[in-house]
């Protein structure tokens, strides 16, 4: 087989939503699989919609999740480069390339130049409108002479280039995802091809760039599938290759909707900020659309790789479930090398102003047990700042009315005691003294099991429930715990 290449092609337009992400990453697996290359070009022909470090961020987003490409537009030393042999990979640098196959498909009558105004082109959309019928370019232009066209030219009439579709046609074609479909040219427009700003249009760059970069599948959203026509009819033309198509479903919501801004998190970006693992979004998101052939959920980039393919990628939309997602994520927090996880979270402690630089040099174990203590239970980074929080309280209050009633026991007062004597014979606490203390007031008092660890576990932190014991105290420290267990004192024992 020769070697598949394939391309992730993005639009500088903002930021990477994550149904983008899953079309890159769709591309990057199969890529992989097959031992070929993955590409990264940059469609900015629409200067409309170009928005400024747009191209600095989707790179940032893709690094992040760990999709490598091997030609293309890459951020070095805070510069835009490009890379590869089929470049350049920028759209907006490209613009002699499709000039010139433009005019070849003016000259072989294959395209036509087009003087209309926008006013004239509403107007006619707007009585097509009334009639009922679907708006389309009324071919106005079509009939114009090249020799006349040119003279207008000459004189400085502003113009565009549209593709002259033959009459009632239908143009076939196969999609891996959808099957064979076929329109007829009836109802496509004369698409214009290139604009009155010299700008080529999506269609015209796409179907040059494609075939001049040597790609042999394109992998995209759904909502692509209805250009196509047009692309192939542009390929026949040109006497080109047509590549494989894969039309991927649309990302959608719960109420399967699809996934837009207004309706919460959409943008890699987001998720990164929410300290979400690459791993865990990447895994989550292969499987929004693609089911492996057993009912595996946890992957790795690897084994993805060795497990993709189009055959088992869903004809209708993936529905992006954010609590399936948690999961996913959570799954991929608790086999993480705790020392990654305390780099991870140290941010959204500090942020939350519980550690600061001073803390982060000199305390770095004491922060790494506080991050051990949730990593069994939080779904992604940000989560660890309420998870927390108990430590860094200044006054406990016991949760709930059960939490309260421990408080209240008999021998309640006299554990707490026993707390404070052993507390009085240290310095500071060291894990050897959090591992053993219980053991000794389990001794001295007589007191032992649920008995003795509740009421000291609540004492410590207001919770019946939360991490292990020996952890709270180590972190909890012993002007802490001497402060929370006078509060106790001073406030719930019984009478
Ligand atoms: N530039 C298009 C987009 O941002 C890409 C379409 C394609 O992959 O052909 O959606």
């Amino acid at each position: 087989m020769k070697q598949v290449r394939l391309r992730f092609a993005p639009s500088p337009t903002g930021y990477l939503h994550i149904g983008g992400l899953r079309t890159a990453l769709y591309n990057y697996l199969f890529a992989k699989h097959n031992k070929g290359k993955f590409i990264l070009r940059i469609e900015d022909t629409d200067r409309s919609r170009y928005v400024e470090g747009a191209i600095e961020n989707l790179i940032e987003s893709l690094n992040w999740a760990g999709i490598e490409y091997d030609e293309g537009v890459f951020v070095e030393d805070g510069r835009i480069v490009e890379k590869g042999d089929y470049g350049p990979y920028t759209q907006s640098k490209r613009l002699d390339i499709y000039r010139k196959y433009v005019d070849q498909l003016i000259e072989e009558g294959h395209a036509y130049y087009c003087f209309c105004s926008k006013e004239r082109l509403d107007k006619v959309r707007e009585e097509q409108k009334v009639k009922g019928l679907i708006p389309k370019y009324d071919e106005f232009c079509r009939s114009l002479s090249l020799e006349e066209a040119r003279k207008r030219i000459a004189n400085g009439e502003e113009y565009v280039v549209r593709l002259k579709l033959p009459h009632n046609r239908d143009i076939k074609f196969h999609d891996m995802v959808r099957g064979d479909i076929s329109i007829n040219t009836e109802d496509i427009d004369d698409q214009v091809l290139l604009k009155s700003d010299g700008y080529p249009t999506y269609h015209m760059a796409v179907v040059v760039d494609d075939h001049l970069m040597g790609i042999t599948h394109i992998v995209r959203g759904e909502e692509w599938l209805s250009s196509v026509p047009k692309h192939v009819y542009l390929y026949e033309v040109f006497g080109w290759d047509i590549p494989v198509f894969v039309h991927l479903p649309t990302v959608l919501n719960k109420d399967r909707k699809k996934l837009s801004k207004r309706h919460g998190d959409v943008a890699v970006e987001d998720f990164m900020a929410k300290g979400y693992l690459p791993e865990g979004l990447i895994n989550y998101l292969a499987l929004v659309g693609w089911s492996p052939e057993d009912n595996q959920e946890i992957f790795s980039m690897e084994e993805l790789i060795e497990a993709f393919s189009f055959e088992r990628v869903a004809k209708t939309g993936g529905i992006f479930d954010k609590d399936k997602l948690d999961w996913v994520n959570g799954h991929h927090i608790r086999e993480y090398d705790l020392d990654e996880l305390t780099k991870l979270a140290t941010p959204y402690l500090k942020k939350a102003g519980y550690i600061d630089d001073k803390t982060i040099e000199e305390k770095y174990d004491w922060i790494k047990t506080i991050v051990e203590t949730v990593q069994e239970s939080i779904s992604y980074m940000a989560e660890i700042v309420d998870k927390v929080d108990v430590f860094f309280k200044n006054e406990i209050e016991p949760e709930d009315e059960n939490a309260l009633a421990v408080l209240k026991g008999e021998q309640v007062p006299i554990i707490l005691k026993a707390f404070k004597a052993e507390l009085s014979e240290i310095e500071e606490i060291d894990e050897e003294f959090a591992k053993g203390v219980m053991k000794k007031i389990q001794k001295s008092t007589g007191v032992k099991g649920k008995k003795l660890f509740m009421p000291t576990r609540v004492a410590l932190t207001g919770n019946s429930h939360g991490p292990e014991l020996a952890s709270i105290i180590y972190i909890l420290g012993k002007q802490n715990m001497l402060k929370r267990i006078e509060y106790v004192e001073e406030n719930f024992l019984k009478d």
